[in-house]
């Protein structure tokens, strides 16, 4: 448990005893510390409402305020079972009617393991902790919301009410918390999505499977042009593969069987029942591919190379599909259709750390280039004792490509942390988490290193011993997937994009309809769209206010206002999204600083 969820668990108990003030007779089944919060499910005839949060976070305040130690005490199990059928368990008192849910959960602990109680003021509570030291430490709540809840998420099971909270160290943290949150609803990708006629679904598609409208096709495309440019300066080359193979492609990288639940149903050709056969394999299953990876692999072997050759870099924004149950679907986060922004890199041991770093390096330009200030990389490794299941068999590797990670990482002075036994499959593995402007946490990007696969596939290189080696790979997606940064820029933008990337970067909007003034607007539109820029004209009868605020709704980034007097000294009124009028400016200086400005990814 980390810090703040030993306070928030630790809250929850404040939060049991202060219902057992309200109402002695309630039942508590599980109260653990949640994502931003805490909860804790209670058996009650009363139906809790939000009209009781006062009354139970004035409680709450009490025994906060009564700043009672939390007090261990372990028993044996019989002694456990007494108080229970006592009802002294998740309890202020002994009670006529026993501890049900608690006795339920005793019996469930293996012989074995410890029983322990905590206490905090009159309230016993048979729990594994830990808690806090005092009740006084839990520095600011909030009761936030009830639901319904089977007891043990099994709907055979009693349904119980679920108290759901939060808590921090200090009133700011919470507060802040809060305000996030409104903004973060203000901001939401699927509603603004939605408003900026960014991406859409559709049940004849199928669930998870976004399609993006022009204005969001345009962000896409702005996106791949950057990751375009950069790789080529960072010595990549980009390779084109399709979307589905073979099974025994998948057989051979070792995603299949490990990974089959992530992937969708293999397709059985017709053909294939024939009998077509290629190299003595059975050619009837393809799958959509869930990675690239494979695919590159094959590009890699399918030229002999040398240590001369190497690093190898192929990129290519590939289109993957991955199987995620119907119920994790969320927006364009989580998502079964995905571009990445994928590459790999082909690489001698001794080439690993500047590669390495030069990975790094491209994650921390591009988070500068956004305005990404928070980031974390988290470092997952492997765990010995689970080698050959959860991990390929292959120790010594294991400790050397996780050692050279580790001291990049040191030495370059990342922000990291190290997670024991979350590594892939294949070798160990970074996971970026970036926070948005508002402080919303997004995991966006993964940078893996890879020498199972490579192996798996028998690439190979000629040493200059003419020895045949195995290539180190780096897998990485600095940009994710189009879906989710995309997704991530949308609420970091609040989708008031940077001009680079706006759908729309330019509005002509014409005070009055004068053909000769109808002219002079298309012949800057038409100047614009000669430099690239994406560029409208507003060619309805409307006011100019009407223009203007159809203009702000759509969030586009410049508008040109032309009056008569704008035409007459070739000027333009440059308007900009949410900042209102910066004056007129003569046509070309207006027009080229637009240009500049994008050329150069600014603002
Ligand atoms: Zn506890
Ligand atoms: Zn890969």
């Amino acid at each position: 448990m980390t810090d703040i969820e030993r306070l928030r668990h630790s809250a929850s108990h404040v939060l049991a005893t202060a219902i057992l003030k309200i109402w002695p007779e309630a039942q508590f089944a599980a109260g653990p510390p949640v994502e931003n919060g805490f909860y804790y499910d209670v058996d009650l005839p009363h139906r809790i409402s939000p009209d009781d949060f006062e009354k139970i976070e004035a409680e709450m305040r009490k025994e906060i305020k009564a700043d009672h130690p939390f007090e261990r005490m372990e028993v044996s199990r019989d002694e456990a079972l007494e108080l229970g059928e006592k009802g002294r368990l998740a309890a202020l008192s002994e009670r006529p009617e026993p501890s049900k849910f608690k006795l339920d959960i005793i019996e469930n602990i293996p012989p074995d393991e410890k029983i322990s109680l905590y206490r905090s003021g009159d309230f016993i509570d048979l729990c594994a902790g830990p808690h806090v030291k005092c009740t006084g430490e839990i520095g600011a709540f909030k009761v936030t919301s009830v639901a319904s809840a089977y007891y043990k998420g099994d709907e055979k099971n009693p349904q119980l009410q679920r108290v759901y909270g939060t808590a921090f160290k200090t009133k700011k943290e919470l507060d802040d918390y809060f305000a996030m949150l409104e903004e973060a609803k203000k901001r939401d990708h699927r509603k603004l999505g939605r408003e900026l006629e960014l991406f859409v679904f559709d049940d004849d598609v199928g669930p998870g499977l976004p399609m993006f409208l022009p204005r969001g096709a345009v962000i896409a495309e702005e996106l791949e042009k950057l990751a375009k440019e950069t790789e080529f300066a960072a010595g990549y080359q980009r390779v084109r593969t399709p979307h589905i193979a073979r099974e025994s492609l998948y057989k051979k990288s070792g995603h299949l069987p490990y990974y089959a639940e992530s992937m969708f149903p293999p397709m059985e050709l017709e053909e294939a029942r024939l009998g077509e056969r290629d190299h003595g394999t059975p050619a009837s299953l393809y799958y959509l591919k869930a990675m690239n990876c494979p695919h590159h692999h094959k590009l890699f072997a399918a030229v002999p190379r040398s240590y001369r050759d190497l690093p190898l870099r192929f990129a290519e924004y590939g289109t993957c599909y991955r199987y995620e149950k119907s119920g994790e679907l969320f927006g364009l986060m989580r998502v079964r259709s995905l571009q990445m922004n994928d590459a790999h890199i082909y690489m001698t041991p001794e080439q690993f750390e500047a590669e390495f770093n030069a990975v790094n390096e491209m994650y921390l330009n591009y988070f500068k280039l956004f305005g990404i200030e928070k980031y974390l990389m988290r470092f997952s490794t492997h765990d010995p004792s689970k080698l050959g299941e959860k991990f390929v068999d292959e120790p010594e590797l294991w400790k050397q490509t996780e050692e050279m990670t580790r001291n990049v990482l040191k030495s370059s002075g990342i922000n990291y942390v190290e997670v024991p036994s979350e590594a892939a499959f294949y070798g160990p593995k970074i996971d970026v988490q970036a926070w948005s402007v508002i402080g919303r946490e997004f995991s966006i990007a993964t940078n893996q290193v890879d020498f199972a696969q490579p192996r798996r596939l028998n690439l190979v290189y000629k040493d200059r011993d003419n020895i045949d080696k195995t290539p180190i790979c780096i897998h990485r997606a600095p940009l994710g997937t189009h879906e989710r940064f995309i997704g991530f820029l949308i609420e970091h933008y609040a989708g008031n994009f940077p001009l680079w990337l706006s759908p729309e970067q330019v509005r002509i909007l014409t005070i009055g309809d004068d053909p000769k003034l109808m002219d002079y607007a298309r012949s800057i539109l038409h100047e614009l769209r000669g430099h690239q820029v994406r560029a409208e004209i507003d060619e309805s009868p409307d006011k100019i206010n009407g223009k203007i605020q159809r203009a702000e709704q759509m969030k586009v980034h410049t508008m040109f206002v032309i009056g008569k007097r704008d035409m007459d000294a070739d000027a333009v009124s440059v308007r900009i999204h949410g900042k209102g009028n910066l004056g007129a400016k003569p046509r070309n200086e207006a027009i080229g600083d637009i240009v500049q400005s994008i050329r150069e990814r600014r603002g």
